[in-house]
C-alpha cells in the first residue's frame, strides 16, 4: 500500500478532472471492503473517520488496521479525520498517524473559523499533514444528525478569504448538498459553485455524496470538486444486507459470515461511487 497525504491525491484529481471518493469507516470490515474494492478498481481512495468513529476505537487503531490490511494490497490511500470538532481532535489524529485532517469551524463566526484553522494548519504543516476546512452549512443537520444552529450556503467571497488567510489544502462547501439521505432530489447550486471556483484555486470538497444524481456530481467534478464524501449509503447497504442474511440464516453464529454479508454489499456501493467520481484506473 502506498499511504500518502490527501493533498497528493487531490492535486492529481484536480489537474485531471476526476474526484477521489472518501469513505467513512468505523470497523475492520469497512476498511477491508474499501481497500478490496479500491484495489479491484485501481482507484486511489480516502479512508476517513468522523471524530466519533476515530474515538470508537482510537486514531492509532484505525491507522494500524488500514496499514495492516493495506500491506498486502496494491492500493493508494490517505487516512483522513472527517469533521474534527476541536483543535485537540486534529492533534490526536495527527499523532495517531492520520495523513490528513479536517477542522470544521463552519458553525463559528468567520474570524474564529479562520483563526482556528490557522492553528490547525500550522501544526499539520510542520509534519506534512493535509488540512481540509469548511465554510457554509452542509444541510440542516450535522454529520451525526444534530440539528445545526446556523444554516447558510457558502458565500464565495468568504470562501476566498478563508482560503487566502489560512493554508488549507482543500475546502468543503455548501451548495445544496446535505448529510444523510435526501428527502427530495437535491439540486446543486452550480452558479454558486462557479463563483467559488473562480475565486478559490484549491480543490473543492463535496460532503453528502449519498443521493446526489450522477450527472450533477460529475458536472461539479468538472468544475473543480476533487473529493466527494460517502457515508450513509455505505452504512445502509452494509446493515441492510446483514439483516437480510440473518433473516435467511437465523441460526447462524459465524460472526465472520454475518459481517462478510454486510461487507460484500458495501463493496458494490464503493465500486459505484468510484465510477461516479470517474476515479477508476487512476492508480
Ligand atoms: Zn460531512
Amino acid at each position: 500500500m502506498e499511504l500518502c497525504t490527501m493533498k497528493e491525491l487531490l492535486q492529481d484529481a484536480y489537474r485531471n478532472g476526476y474526484a477521489v471518493p472518501a469513505f467513512n469507516v468505523c470497523n475492520l470490515e469497512n476498511i477491508q471492503g474499501i481497500l478490496e474494492a479500491a484495489e479491484e478498481c485501481r482507484a486511489p481512495v480516502i479512508i476517513q473517520a468522523h471524530w466519533l468513529e476515530a474515538y470508537y476505537s482510537s486514531p492509532e487503531t484505525v491507522v494500524s488496521i488500514v496499514k495492516a490490511e493495506g500491506e498486502r494490497r496494491r492500493v493508494r490511500a490517505a487516512i483522513h479525520l472527517d469533521h474534527g470538532a476541536a483543535y485537540e481532535d486534529t492533534v490526536k489524529c495527527v499523532r495517531g498517524g492520520f495523513t490528513s485532517v479536517m477542522y470544521d469551524g463552519s458553525q463559528l463566526p468567520l474570524e474564529e473559523n479562520i483563526a482556528n484553522l490557522r492553528k490547525v494548519c500550522e501544526m499539520a504543516r510542520a509534519v506534512g499533514v493535509t488540512v481540509e476546512g469548511e465554510i457554509g452549512t452542509i444541510g440542516q443537520n450535522s454529520e451525526i444528525g444534530d440539528v445545526l444552529e446556523r444554516v447558510y450556503m457558502t458565500d464565495p467571497m468568504e470562501a476566498k478569504r478563508l482560503a487566502d488567510e489560512t493554508q488549507i489544502d482543500c475546502l468543503a462547501v455548501a451548495i445544496g448538498n446535505a448529510h444523510g439521505f435526501y428527502t427530495s432530489a437535491p439540486q446543486l447550486d452550480f452558479k454558486r459553485l462557479s463563483a467559488i471556483t473562480e475565486l478559490v484555486k484549491i480543490p473543492i470538497v463535496l460532503h453528502g455524496g449519498t443521493g446526489i444524481p450522477c450527472d450533477q456530481l460529475q458536472k461539479a467534478i468538472g468544475m473543480g470538486v476533487s473529493k466527494v464524501n460517502f457515508s450513509s449509503v455505505l452504512r445502509k447497504a452494509f446493515i441492510k444486507n446483514m439483516y437480510s442474511y440473518m433473516e435467511h440464516n437465523p441460526d447462524e453464529i459465524s460472526l465472520m459470515d454475518i459481517m462478510n454479508s454486510g461487507k460484500e454489499a458495501m463493496k458494490e456501493i464503493v465500486r459505484d461511487c468510484i465510477d461516479m467520481c470517474m476515479c477508476r484506473d487512476r492508480y
